[in-house]
């Protein structure tokens, strides 16, 4: 299957070849673990796990290595260290567990590798010194930084000329830099701040030659794919570029807002993955949600949006449910539906074929065609990382703490048809259709469901 994906370097939709189809390779920049991922942050890791999907399913599963950082040192990290007490370690460990659980919650599959960027500080001395060595870069009294004016490159990933980084936003402690545009690789050590010995000084590395450094030593530069969420492409991509040649294919996603308005741990309107569980929206519900418009396209979170794509899943699991006693046909999620995906993870595209494959379920009448349909909207939500759940557990979350009632009424109406007493089943069946509720009868029992 051709795969074609928009590049941001190129600015343009391009045919997908990897370098050496037998190992594909996918960075895709993770998270500074100091606090919770707000649910702007999700996009990324879900976005990227169905292109992960989609390349194990093209070329195989052992031959995708997808690598997700930790950025486990950081201003951020520092200060909140200082403020809770608490070792850095302490922290960074911690919330790298929570993205786990958090990511885990919402299917995302673990990547190959999830580098630490402090086990790779090594790594990013010995890149430092070849830019020093180069002359691509310059030790000052606050750090050694790289000089944007002995790159005429600069700006090429984001588009922006040199004139326009000359204007380029102060950084407070870098005073001491010859362009404002130059950044800092290493931060001179300071009093009471975790530092490492380095040949050009005391300190610790810049956020930008991280990832460039753990590229180049756990996949080998240039790698096939390198994504991250639209905010990264500059400065943190463009200094990326600037530092070492990384990727082929730059990909990345859109914003996420709130009511129109960019989601920021600054301006305070956000919502954490976490709190959205703990409000008893599933998993799946998010990661739909998330998945619901193109990756490109930035996507307005409401409760809404989480309420449709909830809907829509009851629609699969209804026709899971309903062809509960057909075993599944072992066939591949049907070519519209690979396609759409192949298209530049054409997310939208897709789920409107898995709604079309619902149908095709729900209307099936021979058993041959309801083991296919079964079979191929069961292989179709894998690679959306959807339909994990079981039905009636599915339908049992979703109702929350009124499942037991309705159970119960399930269960009297299963009593009133063994005692043959039908007035009574069909007023239980009318209680429950007034609940919302569709009884279905078959022949391992009688389940219920979210009426469509
Ligand atoms: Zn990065």
């Amino acid at each position: 299957m051709e795969i074609a994906l928009t590049n941001t370097l190129t600015r343009r939709k391009e045919r997908f070849e990897p370098a050496d189809p037998s190992r594909v390779t996918m960075y895709v920049c993770g998270p500074t673990v100091y606090s919770y991922a707000h649910i702007g942050n999700a996009r990324p890791p879900v976005v990227f796990d169905v292109l992960f999907r989609l390349l194990r399913l093209t070329y195989g599963e052992g031959a995708v290595i997808y690598a997700r950082n930790y950025t486990d040192i950081d201003d951020k990290i520092i200060a909140a260290a200082a403020k809770s007490g608490e070792p850095i370690e302490a922290i960074t460990r911690k919330f790298e567990r929570i993205y786990e659980e958090d990511t885990g919650a919402l299917g995302v599959l673990a990547p190959n590798l999830t580098p630490r960027a402090t086990a790779h500080v090594g790594d990013m001395i010995a890149l430092i010194e070849q830019l020093l060595a180069k002359g691509a870069a310059y030790k000052a009294e606050t750090g050694v930084y790289f000089s944007v004016a002995a790159d005429a490159d600069y700006g090429k990933l984001s588009g922006r000329s040199q004139d326009e980084l000359k204007a380029g936003a102060r950084v407070e402690g870098e005073d001491d830099k010859r362009h404002p545009s130059d950044f800092a690789l290493w931060k001179t050590a300071k009093p009471g701040e975790p530092s490492w010995e380095a040949s050009f000084g005391a300190g610790r590395p810049g956020w930008h030659i991280e990832c460039s450094a753990m590229i180049e030593k756990e996949l080998g530069s240039p790698i096939d794919i390198h994504g991250g969420g639209i905010d990264l492409i500059f400065p943190h991509h463009e200094n990326e570029i600037a530092q070492s040649e990384l990727a082929r294919v730059w990909m990345h996603n859109g914003f996420l807002t709130m009511d129109r308005e960019k989601m920021s741990k600054s301006i305070g309107n956000i919502i954490t993955p976490r709190e959205l569980l703990e409000q008893g929206w599933q998993g799946e519900t998010i990661r739909w949600a998330l998945l619901s418009a193109h990756y490109r396209a930035p996507l307005d979170w409401s409760d809404d949006l989480l309420r449709q794509a909830q809907a829509s899943l009851d629609r699969l699991y209804g026709a899971v449910l309903r062809l509960k006693d057909v075993a599944a046909a072992d066939v591949e999620a049907p070519q519209a539906f690979l396609e759409a995906l192949a298209d530049d993870l054409n997310t939208p595209a897709a789920i409107a074929e898995l709604s079309a494959l619902v149908t095709a379920a729900n209307t099936a009448k021979k058993p041959a065609d309801q083991a296919k349909a079964k079979g191929e909207l069961l292989a179709a939500a894998q690679l959306l990382g959807v339909l994990n759940d079981d039905p009636e557990r599915w339908f049992r979350a979703t109702f929350g703490e009124r499942a037991a009632e309705i159970d119960a009424l399930v269960a009297e109406r299963v009593a009133a048809r063994a005692a043959k007493n039908y007035a009574e089943s069909d007023r239980l069946r009318d209680e429950l259709a007034a609940r919302g509720v569709e009884v279905m009868d078959g022949p391992s029992g009688s389940t219920w469901r979210r009426k469509g």
